[in-house]
Parts: C-alpha cells; sequence; structure tokens
C-alpha cells in the first residue's frame, strides 16, 4: 500500500504542516519508471462529507462516512479546498428551477431521471488536494501529490481528445445513475456515490486519475481552490487556450456576466492582450471587481438603454473609413463589435439579493452577446439556460459570427490547469479578489446561500 508520510489516521487529515510537507515530497519525487505498478490498494477509514438526498430544502446534510476500497483507477484525495459553484445551487439547496423544457445542467444531469434523488451523493465537482492512496492501475498521479480534482475529465484516448477537444470528454457523459460506483456508506450501510464521479465537499475526494491533474505548487489551498475552481478554469479557458477562438494582441473582448467565471474571462483577456476589455454586470460590486481585474469598461444592463449598441461604440476604434481600416461594420450595424465576446450570465436559480439582472432566464444576455460581436468575431457560451433560444435568424445565418460552445471554456485539463496556475503564483491572475468568501467545512451550506443570493462573488470552502 503506497501511502503519505501523514498516514490515514482522521487526526492526520487537513493540518498545513503536513499539506507542505506532502507539496514538498511531491515536488522532489520522480516517478520510479514508466511502467511501475502500485500493488492494491485497500482502506477502511471515516470522514466527513456533504451528502445530498431526496428532495427540497434540508436535502443536503453533513455526514459521518465510511470509505470503500480503492481500487482500479482510482485515486483518493485529502481535500484541502473546494469552490462552491452556482451551477450545484439547485442540487445543494433543494431548489426548483423555473419550468422550462430541457433542463439539463453538469451538476443535476440524468439525476432528475432514474430514481437520481433517492442517490446518497457526495456534492461538488472538483477541487484540489492532496493524493493519499491511488489504485493499481493509476499513473497519472502518484500519493503525496497535490492535484487539482477537474470539473471535466481527460481520457486522452475518446474520439474529442484525440481531436484537440479534452473539453468534452467523453467520460463527462458518463454520469447517470446507473454510471456511478458507490465510494462509501452511512453509518446504516447506504452507499454513497461521487456527484459526477468526483464530489468535493467533503474531507475526502474519491475519483479516478481521468479527473485529476497533478499541480507541483506551494500555492495556498484557498487560492489554489479558486485558480482550479471550475468557473476560473472556464473562464481563462475560454480567453488563453486558444480551443474554441484565439484572442489576437490588441483585441476588443466583451464579457456578458461578470460573476467568477467572466471575471476570470476578464483577467485572462487582460493576460492575453486584449486592449479593450468591457465587462457587463447587473451587479454594482460585481462591476467594481471587474474593473479592479482588469475590465477596461463596465456597463450596468439594467440601466444602459442599448447593451448592444454602448458595446459596438466603444469598439468602433478611430475611424470609420472603410478603405483606411476603420472598423464600423459599413452600414447595416453602428459601429464595430467585439472581436471576442464570453457569454457568462446564464439562468437564476433564484432572485439576487442584490441587483437582479434583467432576464432571469439568461436568454437575452446570450442574444445579446451574439448582436455585439464583430462580423468575423466569435462568441463562446458558457452559462447554463434552459429552454430554447431565439436569436436574429439573418445575423445567425450570415453574419460571419462564429459560435463556440464546449466545457470550461475549451481548456484542456493536463494542458492548461497548470498554466493557470503559474498565472496566479506569476501575479498575472487575482483570485482573492474574486473568492470573496472562505469558509471552513461545517460552514459550506450557508456560504452556499450567499452563492445563491450572489451577496459573495463566489465562495471557497478550506478543509483543515
Ligand atoms: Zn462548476
Ligand atoms: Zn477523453
Amino acid at each position: 500500500m503506497r501511502t503519505t508520510k501523514t498516514g490515514l489516521s482522521r487526526r492526520g487529515l487537513g493540518t498545513k504542516g503536513a499539506a507542505a510537507a506532502a507539496a514538498g515530497a511531491a515536488l522532489a519525487s520522480q516517478s520510479p519508471t514508466a511502467f511501475a505498478q502500485a500493488p492494491a490498494v485497500v482502506t477502511a477509514r471515516m470522514f466527513r462529507g456533504w451528502v445530498s438526498r431526496g428532495n427540497g430544502p434540508g436535502r443536503t446534510t453533513l455526514q459521518d462516512l465510511r470509505l470503500r476500497p480503492i481500487a482500479g483507477r482510482q485515486v483518493l484525495v485529502r481535500t484541502e479546498a473546494t469552490n462552491l459553484c452556482y451551477s450545484n445551487v439547485g442540487v445543494v439547496l433543494g431548489l426548483q428551477a423555473a419550468p422550462t423544457a430541457g433542463a439539463r445542467t453538469p451538476a443535476t444531469a440524468g439525476l432528475a431521471t432514474a430514481g437520481g434523488n433517492d442517490m446518497a451523493l457526495l456534492q461538488g465537482h472538483g477541487g484540489v488536494g492532496v493524493v493519499e492512496a491511488v489504485g493499481p492501475e493509476v499513473r497519472r498521479v502518484q500519493p503525496g501529490d497535490r492535484v487539482c480534482v477537474s470539473g471535466t475529465p481527460q481520457c486522452g484516448s475518446c474520439y474529442h481528445c484525440l481531436r484537440g477537444r479534452a473539453d468534452v470528454c467523453q467520460l463527462l457523459g458518463r454520469n447517470l445513475p446507473s454510471d456511478l460506483i458507490p465510494v462509501a456508506e452511512v453509518r446504516d450501510g447506504t452507499p454513497v456515490y461521487s456527484n459526477s464521479h468526483i464530489g468535493g465537499l467533503a474531507e475526502l475526494m474519491i475519483t479516478t486519475e481521468e479527473w485529476v491533474v497533478p499541480i507541483f505548487t506551494r500555492v495556498e489551498p484557498r487560492d489554489l481552490g479558486m485558480v482550479c475552481g471550475c468557473v476560473s478554469v472556464a473562464g481563462l479557458g475560454a480567453t488563453t487556450s486558444g480551443t474554441l477562438a484565439t484572442l489576437a494582441p490588441g483585441a476588443t473582448v466583451a464579457v456578458v456576466g461578470c460573476g467568477p467565471l467572466g471575471l476570470s474571462a476578464v483577467q485572462g483577456a487582460r493576460i492575453a492582450g486584449a486592449s479593450t476589455i468591457i465587462g457587463i454586470d447587473p451587479i454594482g460590486m460585481r462591476r467594481d471587481v471587474a474593473l479592479k481585474v482588469g475590465a477596461t469598461h463596465v456597463i450596468d444592463p439594467n440601466t444602459e438603454r442599448n447593451v448592444v449598441e454602448r458595446v459596438r461604440a466603444l469598439s468602433a476604434g478611430p475611424t470609420t473609413r472603410a478603405w483606411a481600416g476603420g472598423r464600423d461594420s459599413g452600414g447595416r450595424r453602428s459601429g464595430a463589435g467585439a472581436d471576442l465576446v464570453v457569454e457568462a450570465a446564464g439562468a437564476e436559480w433564484v432572485r439576487p439579493k442584490l441587483e437582479g439582472g434583467p432576464d432571469p432566464s439568461g436568454h437575452v444576455p446570450v442574444r445579446q452577446a451574439y448582436e455585439m460581436c464583430s462580423c468575423g468575431g466569435d462568441v463562446i457560451t458558457t452559462a447554463l439556460i434552459r429552454g430554447t433560444l431565439e436569436l436574429p435568424a439573418f445575423l445567425f445565418a450570415i453574419g460571419g459570427i462564429s459560435h463556440h460552445g464546449g466545457q470550461a471554456g475549451g481548456a484542456n485539463p493536463m494542458r492548461d490547469i497548470p498554466r493557470f496556475v503559474e498565472m496566479f503564483e506569476k501575479g498575472q491572475y487575482d483570485a482573492r479578489s474574486l473568492a470573496t468568501r472562505i469558509v471552513p467545512l461545517e460552514d459550506m451550506l450557508g456560504a452556499y446561500e450567499e452563492v445563491a443570493y450572489r451577496t459573495t462573488v463566489t465562495a471557497i470552502m478550506v478543509n483543515g
């Protein structure tokens, strides 16, 4: 059995000294040989985790759980920090989505059918921590490694991974109730499963190696949890990975929705060298953060008479003379339009306690994102909306706008997440302005309410 120096006792969990020692060991260690295999690992221990079961408010409770044996490609990770993602608000707090056709999100996919609500699920979809044990088939990580448990897997050999689209790795869709395997059990023997094979809102994450990315860094858990959160990865992925669209230095970028994902896109645009970065959000506090982390302009969609026209005007450039390089669109539409638009608004689970947006369904922001884009430009959509979207047909058909949808803003986990961590280490990415609430494991539920009502930009749960 390969374990960390801290052993497997509950008392050994979560100390900063142990984390630093483990991280240090990981930094210094070398893989023994390319074909080495660890022996089988069997563990039995208790740990605490936030488990959802049943319906309605109160469905998520902190439970004492017994870990099941780690086998095959499974990886056991002691959680250091986890971002409280807005997409999980409904399942964690037991809120009902607005009755719109086609509701389906990564966090709830499959759970509305086949009795998924009766399953005991460890909530969350990713986090950061230290590997404590690995199954015999694992080779990507070793005990002692610090890792990001990514919101999107990367198997490396499926149809999509082989074609450069690791963000939509085909393992991602394998999270129906029938795909999950029990990773722990409650005292009465009820099996417990990891949400989306990963979980995150617990002292331990039990996943498989396709979801883990080794991170060789000594960054504090609260910061690493923010940088490696699904929202940061998606925002930085959309603007710096080049998977969905490329962003040229000097470009004009509009970001529709300045939650943690949009604010990461603002930062990615700055890092990539965009000259004009326009942040759009109804919440004043979020517009202030946007200006702090890189936006050159902000727009309040509640007070701006025409958001689309405003963005097109801001991106017009110094001349409208077509034959002199002017950026005017040529008469059919005013102004130029942004070279890249990142849409990151999405549908609301509950009305915010701060300023609510003009459209709780999230459809209007998507349409505006499309309309504010330059001819020849790119629109990347990241937000979760429901129902059927309407777009101007003429513009959609022959307007010269390229739309890109995907997971995680197109980020390739193994290639991009270490790069994002380096952006934080070098002072390029500001994590602390986004992680405006830090809570211990026990206070997770209250922090999730703050995320739901948008009284914080986002929140990080820290374990230990
Ligand atoms: Zn997420
Ligand atoms: Zn794959």
